[in-house]
């Protein structure tokens, strides 16, 4: 640099930035050695007495001299941001001070000027700018494409504030309650609403009320609407309905979101009608099938009863054979009437088993016990293997347990014949107070061929020899016992081999208390066919069919049981002031309503624990739980039949 220089110049020039002097025609009289790189000159002389035109920023210089100019005229300091293009394109950001520069008298006589290189920091804040602008155009289309997506929903969006007062709605609500545009509603109250659409006071306390709830829980909820439409029609809708919040969490009011669901009401209502249309009509048919079997059935079993009491006292073999066709022709068919009135009934859904305390073991051994003469005459033997381990007081369902296996047990016997069948029963799991039990009939029968296995707990289907007519039964028995099986939560599973046997598993759950036990009942010897017991059981059979009565006191006689008779509700109040061991009541007495009698007896200390067997013609699905209500220990359909008292007698008094 020039050696010239005054001591002031030397300081201002080694200065590390750009300074600068410059005459009243900006004409450099000196600056600092960073202006002089800057310039791409190498010493100050080849600066001074150029002006900004002729130097490397002579591009901007027209910028420079504006700003010179204003100090100048304005005699102030002054500050510029000054964007310079140097010649070799690059551009610098300058922080600039300029002052006016005064002679010794005050006079401006051109500027002195200091300039900061900022590039750096205004590169940042560019970007900075450049962030700003992006965000604040994404905000924008964002802002844009929520307005679109909620103007373009075919369903209704609208918010409101605490008070009620529409802030904004989509174009669909809008339009439906008679506004053009989505603004037009803005402020409006729904009570402006109601009172422009001539809402009911109900629909309108409704919609309120839900918005109240969803400002007063805070929670979104899920309801049904209905509100009329600016065309008049009343519309349903499901409205999800949530709370409007501040950006401090605060709610403000609530947002809504609802679906017109007006069509798929009216398809749920036809859906329900034609439900119920179903429903009537197959209550009709059960009705139907109900009645059908208890007018075949009522005449079917005066018959099998008479043809009992006429075998019993038969002498010639004759007529024993003659007696025991029409007998066993009569069970078959009331076996099927029983079978389809079961089959209907289960078909109306899963039926309700009340669990009562059981004793498995006995009730298992006293259905082997009438059918034991009948497999034994065929030569076969009859084994239940009920292990010591397993306990027998367990809650289930008797009457559904029996069910299943006089079924199994009858298929059984009736298709194997020689060998033996099994009842076997074991654990399959066992918890605190539940065991699950597997309780296996087997046979050593026909067996089923494995392409029929598959069918066989279908209705109606009977396997080839059965169907072949050498084998009587209506297909009905297996598919009845898997619902019933399935009612006990239970399932059931058959594996066969033909000629050599079946084997049938029910997997059945059954609760359990270490602690229940069954006491046990009186004994009685029960002679079957002769009277010589030496103690007889009481009975007192309240029935007023003359026909009933006469073969039921015979084969109750025949069974070694001391019969009174009583055929009106007022006999029966007289002859019950007497201890009776079983009592057969009738519940259609001429006199009078016999659940309603067996309700007054169970009042009477002396019949508190008497055993009373309603007995009733009717087969309807509500009969049994009616009798058990009114203290029957069971029913029996009337006229009950030989085996029927047979099996009662020994199950409750034996
Ligand atoms: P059915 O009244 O015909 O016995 P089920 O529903 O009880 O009706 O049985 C259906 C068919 O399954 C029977 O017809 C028979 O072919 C076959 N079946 C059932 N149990 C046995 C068995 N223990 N041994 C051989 N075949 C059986």
């Amino acid at each position: 640099m020039e050696s010239n220089r005054t001591d002031l110049e030397s300081i201002l020039a080694a200065i590390p930035g750009e300074i600068y002097w410059k005459d009243m025609n900006g004409v450099y009289q000196g600056c600092s050695d960073a202006q002089i790189k800057l310039s791409g000159c190498s010493k100050a002389s080849e600066v001074i007495g150029k002006t900004d035109y002729e130097l490397a920023w002579k591009n901007s210089a027209d910028q420079l001299r504006r700003n010179d100019l204003l100090v100048i005229k304005t005699g102030k300091l002054m500050t510029f941001e000054e964007i310079v293009t140097l010649d070799n394109g690059a551009q610098i950001f300058f922080l600039s001070n300029k002052a006016p520069w005064r002679d010794t008298s005050g006079n401006i006589i051109g500027i002195i000027g200091s300039s900061i290189d900022i590039s750096a920091q205004t590169q940042k804040q560019l970007a900075l700018v450049e962030q700003v602008h992006v965000a604040e155009h994404q905000k924008r289309i964002t802002e844009i494409f929520l307005k679109n997506v909620i103007s373009n929903l075919p369903d209704h969006v609208f918010w409101e504030d605490k008070e009620g007062r529409f802030l904004g709605c989509n174009d669909q609500q809008a339009k439906n309650i008679g506004f053009e545009k989505a603004e037009d509603i803005v402020g409006k109250t729904i009570w402006d609403i109601a009172k422009k659409l001539d809402w009911t006071d109900e629909m309108i306390q409704n919609l309120r009320a839900n918005d109240l709830e969803v400002m007063n829980t805070g929670k979104t909820i899920s309801v049904e609407e209905s509100a009329m439409w600016a065309n008049g029609v009343t519309r349903t809708f499901l409205s999800k309905k949530a709370p409007l919040r501040d950006d401090h969490g605060n709610c403000i009011g609530i947002l809504g979101l609802s679906f017109d669901i007006t069509e798929l009401k009216k398809i749920e209502l036809e859906l329900r009608r034609e439900k119920k249309q179903a429903e009537s009509a197959n209550l009709a048919k059960s009705d139907f099938i109900a009645n059908i079997s208890h007018d075949i059935r009522t005449p079917l079993h005066a018959i099998l009863g008479t043809a009992e009491l006429l075998k019993l006292k038969a002498h010639l073999p004759e007529q024993s054979e003659l007696l025991d066709a029409i007998i066993q022709s009569g069970e078959t068919l009331s076996k099927l009437i029983e079978n389809v009135l079961d089959f209907s009934k289960l078909e109306q859904g899963p039926e309700h088993l009340p669990e009562e305390l059981i004793d498995l073991e006995s009730l298992l051994n006293t259905l082997v016990l009438p059918v034991r003469k009948t497999a034994n005459q065929k030569g076969i033997d009859i084994i239940i293997d009920y292990p010591r381990h397993i306990p027998r007081h367990l809650f289930s369902n008797a009457d559904a347990l029996r069910r299943i296996f006089i079924n199994l047990l009858g298929n059984a016997i009736k298709f194997t014949h020689e060998g033996s069948i099994s009842i076997h029963v074991s654990i399959a799991n066992a918890s605190e107070n539940t065991v699950i039990l597997e309780i296996t009939v087997k046979d050593t029968g026909i067996g089923i061929a494995q392409n029929e296995l598959n069918h066989i707990f279908d209705r109606f289907y009977r396997a080839n020899p059965s169907y072949q007519g050498k084998y009587q039964g209506s297909g009905l028995g297996l598919a009845i016992i898997k619902k019933i099986v399935e009612n006990l939560k239970g399932s059931i599973q058959v594996e066969s081999c033909l000629g050599v046997g079946s084997k049938f598993v029910c997997t059945l759950p059954f609760k359990f208390n270490r602690h229940a036990t069954i006491n046990p009942t009186p004994k009685y010897d029960l002679m079957l066919h002769r009277n010589t017991s030496p103690k007889k059981l009481s009975v007192l059979l309240v029935e007023d069919a003359t026909l009933t009565q006469k073969f039921s006191i015979s084969l109750l006689e025949m069974m070694g049981c001391n019969v009174q008779l009583a055929s009106t509700v007022i006999e029966t109040l007289q002859a019950t002031k007497k201890q009776f061991d079983l009592i057969f009541m009738d519940i259609g007495l001429p006199d009078g309503d016999g659940l309603a009698l067996i309700q007054e007896l169970r009042k009477i200390p002396l019949h508190t624990n008497t055993t009373i067997i309603a007995l009733t013609a009717h087969a309807g699905a509500e009969i049994k739980s009616h009798c058990i209500n009114a203290g029957a220990n069971d029913f029996l359909t009337k006229p009950a039949s030989y085996k029927a008292l047979l099996t009662c007698i020994n199950q409750y008094l034996k």
